[in-house]
């Protein structure tokens, strides 16, 4: 088909200029008559489709692209010449004489002649293959980013120095109990309640004082009130604007603290009474006679054993006698002050160390332990009510000892003369 015309900017540019000018644009140009077929394309587009301006002239789009692109640029060619209108779109077309896969953004345009009348289109496109290859590039990093953040089981999230979420995973918005869109933006006192946020904040600050990592435990509440902590990292992340952020990266460790928590409490309490056991008492014992002896300030102890116990396990067995001793433990509990440290450090025998007190209120405080057990009456799933006493021991620090134990001697001396001289009794060893 040949096509051939002039158009009305042919008649009053210079032909020779124009060309100059057009072939120097990092874009392809080009004019169609009212059939489709090419009126002028610069430089650009002749090396493109590997042609001279003589051979293309006349020729429609089908002789330079694939079928599928071909249809596209002339149902958009057809929208300018037929219905006068202007696109801007984006056109992929494969080049016949190359074979390259090419995607650009052509802006086309009717031509009008004297009278208003569309006599055809002139197109320009620039080749913008790159750069969609780019953006698929990043959109599928995106994609991929976003699979693992979403699926990893950790929670993610970026803040900024000004502890606003830039980026939370669902994992995060799931505990915070929002869309993610909804925690985007936002500063954390927003979303979380104050002493939250400001739990959360002594990590972030670390981060943003000295731009190091840090890493610590956190804990969160919910909204049921239900615990939850965490082994958090946080590390710092500035972007190009200068803006200051942390990426944190939080696992869940409640199982594991909880572990913690229990062990740390069979360690150091008695099962039967949940009074400390010998081994915490003896740690204790013997911070405190360190102390005690730095800041010269008084120190005793007491040691109770109850008095014929073996006629309690006799007379109603071994399970009332653990009973009883539960019983007796808390009645302890519920004389001694704060400071003091309770303990069960043998099967019917207990210690009490009292820091800061002197020998006077120290057999006071013994006596007084005595004389309420020896009126206790202790009930339970069996018929009457058992009684029993205990005999006491006690010892006060004096500068001669090396260590707790000489204190300890002494008190286990006193305990033992007080069951020689009969029991139920307080017997002082200082
Ligand atoms: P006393 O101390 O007055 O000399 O007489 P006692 O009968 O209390 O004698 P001893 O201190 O020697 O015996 C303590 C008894 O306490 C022996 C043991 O059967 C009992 N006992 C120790 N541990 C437990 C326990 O955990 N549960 C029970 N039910 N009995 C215990
Ligand atoms: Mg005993
Ligand atoms: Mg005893």
């Amino acid at each position: 088909m040949d096509c051939r015309k002039k158009t009305n900017s042919e008649q009053t540019i210079d032909p020779v200029f124009l060309k100059a000018a057009l072939d120097d644009v990092g874009a392809y140009i080009f004019t169609k008559d009212l059939n489709g077929c090419y009126t002028f394309a610069n430089k650009k587009v002749l090396e493109l489709f590997a042609i001279s301006l003589n051979d293309l002239i006349g020729k429609d789009d089908s002789h330079f692209f694939d079928s599928k692109g071909t249809r596209q640029l002339s149902s958009n060619d057809r929208r300018v010449i037929e219905q006068g209108e202007t696109i801007e779109s984006e056109e992929h077309n494969i080049i016949k004489v190359s074979g390259d896969q090419k995607v650009y953004w052509s802006i086309k345009k009717p031509i009008y002649d004297d009278n208003g009348k569309i006599i055809g289109m002139c197109g320009i496109s620039t080749d913008i293959t790159e750069r969609k290859h780019l953006e698929h590039k990043v959109q599928e990093q995106n994609k991929l980013l976003d699979a693992v953040l979403n699926n990893i089981d950790a929670y993610v999230y970026m803040k900024d120095n000004n502890h606003t979420f830039h980026y939370v995973n669902n994992k995060t918005a799931q505990l915070f109990g929002l869309p993610a869109d909804q925690i985007i933006g936002k500063r954390d006192t927003d979303i979380l309640p104050q002493e939250i946020a400001d739990h959360f904040r002594q990590l972030d600050n670390k981060v943003f004082v000295d731009n190091q990592k840090h890493a610590g435990e956190e804990s969160f509440i919910d909204k049921e009130g239900n615990s939850y902590h965490y082994w958090s990292i946080k590390v710092p992340f500035k972007f190009e604007d200068n803006l200051q952020t942390l990426i944190g990266f939080s696992t869940d460790i409640t199982d594991l603290y909880k572990l913690k928590e229990e062990l740390q409490l069979q360690a150091t309490t008695d099962a039967l009474t949940g009074l400390y056991n010998r081994r915490y008492f003896y740690e204790q014992a013997n911070r405190e006679f360190s102390r005690s002896n730095r800041q010269q300030q008084p120190l005793s102890l007491l040691i109770i054993d109850i008095d014929h116990f073996k006629k309690v396990n006799d007379q109603f067995g071994h399970l009332i006698g653990d009973e009883v001793l539960v019983s007796t433990a808390t009645n302890f509990l519920a004389l001694i002050r704060e400071a003091d440290v309770l303990a069960r450090i043998g099967g019917e025998e207990f210690a009490i160390l009292l820091p800061d007190t002197p020998p006077g209120a120290a057999a006071k405080m013994a006596e007084r332990i005595r004389r309420f057990q020896s009126h206790q009456k202790i009930t339970g799933k069996w018929n009457g009510s058992i009684n029993i006493t205990i005999s006491i021991g006690v010892a006060v620090i004096k500068h001669t000892d090396k260590d707790f134990n000489d204190l300890f001697v002494r008190a286990d001396k006193a305990l033992y003369q007080a069951k020689q001289q009969g029991r139920n009794q307080v017997q002082l060893n200082y």
